[in-house]
C-alpha cells in the first residue's frame, strides 16, 4: 500500500483492551488510541475535514493562510493538511499549553502567536479574539473555528463512529470521551446512537468548566469558570459542536486524578498518552465501576500522545511541585544519600 500523502494515513486507529486498570469492572473496557494518527492526535480527522469542506465551499483558495486558535493538536492536523496542500498556517495558543506543543507546530512550518490564558474569551488578547483579528486583517485567510464549525463533529460521525462500530462488531454499549469543542464526543455519539439508540455516552469534563452544570441545570454558570491545568478539555464557552442531547452523563475529573491516571496508563498499560487521556480514563472508570454489567462493552477515546506532556505530567519534579506526586522516586544521587 502506497499513500499519496501523509493525510491519507489519518484514521483507522487501533482499539486496545485495558488490562490492569479495568480489573474488577464488570464488562469490557477498550480504548481507541488516537496517537496512531500522523499528527499524533484525533484532531487530524477534523482538521483535514474542515480544510476540505472549506475548499469545496470556495472559502479556502490556493495560496491561502489558515488561522486557528488551538490547544495544539488541531494546529498539528491543520499544519499537516497545509503542508500537503500548499497553504500557510498561523496559530494562536493560550500560554498554559505545553512548550512542546508550540515547538511541534513551529517544526512543521506554522507561525505561533502565544496569548494569555486567564482573560475572558471576548477580551481582545484572548486566543479566540486574536485569531479572529488576524483573519480579518490577512487577505485570503481562512479561520476554521473548530468550536462552531460543524465539519469538526462530522469528521467523527464519518470516521471515528464507524470505526468503533466495526471494531466492536456492533457490541459497544458505552462510549466515553473528554469534551472540549465537543466534536469527538458528539460526532461519534451521533453515529453510534443511530446504530443503537441504547448506547450510553459519558462526557468527561474538568473542574473549572461549564459543561456538566449546563447539562444538568440548563444554566450557564460563570461561577463554574476558574483556571485549571488539564489541556484540551473543558470550556468557558458553549461551542456549537457540543450537542448536549447526545451526551447522557457528565463526570468532572480533577487535574490531579487526570495526571496520576495518565502516568498509570503509560506504566501499567504501555499507553504513553496525553493528559486528557488520564481524565477520560479516570472519569470513565468511575462511571464503569458503578454502572457496567457483564457483557457491556465500553470504548474510551484517548486523544493524543505523551511526548507533548514530558515537561508536565511525565516530569516528577513538575508533579511534586503541583502536589500531584506523593510517592518517593529517586532521580538523583542526592535523593538516595539523603
Ligand atoms: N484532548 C485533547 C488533548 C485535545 O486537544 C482535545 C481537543 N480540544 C480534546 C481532548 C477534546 O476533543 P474535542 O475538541 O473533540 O471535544
Amino acid at each position: 500500500m502506497i499513500y499519496n500523502s501523509i493525510i491519507e494515513t489519518i484514521g483507522n486507529t487501533p482499539m486496545i483492551r485495558l488490562n490492569k486498570l479495568a480489573k474488577g469492572i464488570k464488562g469490557e473496557v477498550l480504548v481507541k488510541v488516537e496517537y496512531f494518527n500522523p499528527g499524533n492526535s484525533m484532531k487530524d480527522r477534523m482538521a483535514i475535514k474542515m480544510v476540505e469542506d472549506a475548499e469545496k465551499a470556495g472559502i479556502l483558495k490556493p495560496g491561502g493562510t489558515i488561522i486557528e486558535g488551538t490547544s495544539g493538536n488541531t494546529g498539528m492536523g491543520l499544519a499537516l493538511a497545509a503542508v500537503a496542500k500548499g497553504y500557510k498556517c498561523i496559530f494562536t495558543m493560550a500560554d498554559k499549553q505545553s512548550k512542546e506543543k508550540i515547538d511541534i507546530l513551529k517544526a512543521v512550518g506554522a507561525e505561533v502567536v502565544v496569548c494569555p490564558t486567564n482573560v475572558t474569551p471576548d477580551d481582545p488578547r484572548s486566543y479566540y479574539s486574536v485569531a479572529r483579528k488576524l483573519n480579518a486583517d490577512i487577505p485570503n485567510s481562512f479561520y476554521p473555528n473548530q468550536y462552531d464549525n460543524l465539519s469538526n463533529a462530522l469528521a467523527h460521525y464519518e470516521t471515528t463512529g464507524p470505526e468503533i462500530w466495526k471494531d466492536t462488531e456492533g457490541k459497544i454499549t458505552h462510549y466515553a470521551a473528554g469534551v472540549g469543542t465537543g466534536g469527538s464526543m458528539c460526532g461519534t455519539a451521533k453515529y453510534l446512537k443511530e446504530q443503537n439508540p441504547d448506547v450510553v455516552t459519558v462526557g468527561i469534563d474538568t473542574y473549572g468548566s461549564v459543561f456538566k452544570k449546563y447539562k444538568e441545570t440548563g444554566i450557564f454558570d460563570e461561577k463554574e469558570i476558574y483556571p485549571y491545568l488539564t489541556e484540551g478539555i473543558g470550556e468557558d464557552i458553549l461551542p456549537k459542536n457540543v450537542d448536549f442531547s447526545l451526551i447522557d452523563h457528565f463526570i468532572k475529573v480533577t487535574d490531579k486524578d487526570a495526571a496520576v491516571m495518565t502516568r498509570r496508563l503509560a506504566r501499567e498499560e504501555g499507553l504513553f498518552v496525553g493528559w486528557s487521556c488520564g481524565s477520560a480514563v479516570h472519569g470513565a472508570l468511575e462511571y464503569a465501576k458503578e454502572n457496567l454489567k457483564e457483557g457491556d462493552v465500553m470504548v474510551i477515546i484517548l486523544p493524543d500522545h505523551g511526548t507533548r506532556y514530558l515537561g508536565k505530567v511525565y516530569n516528577d519534579e513538575w508533579m511534586r511541585n503541583h502536589g500531584f506526586l506523593e510517592d518517593k522516586t529517586y532521580s538523583t544521587a542526592r535523593d538516595i544519600i539523603s
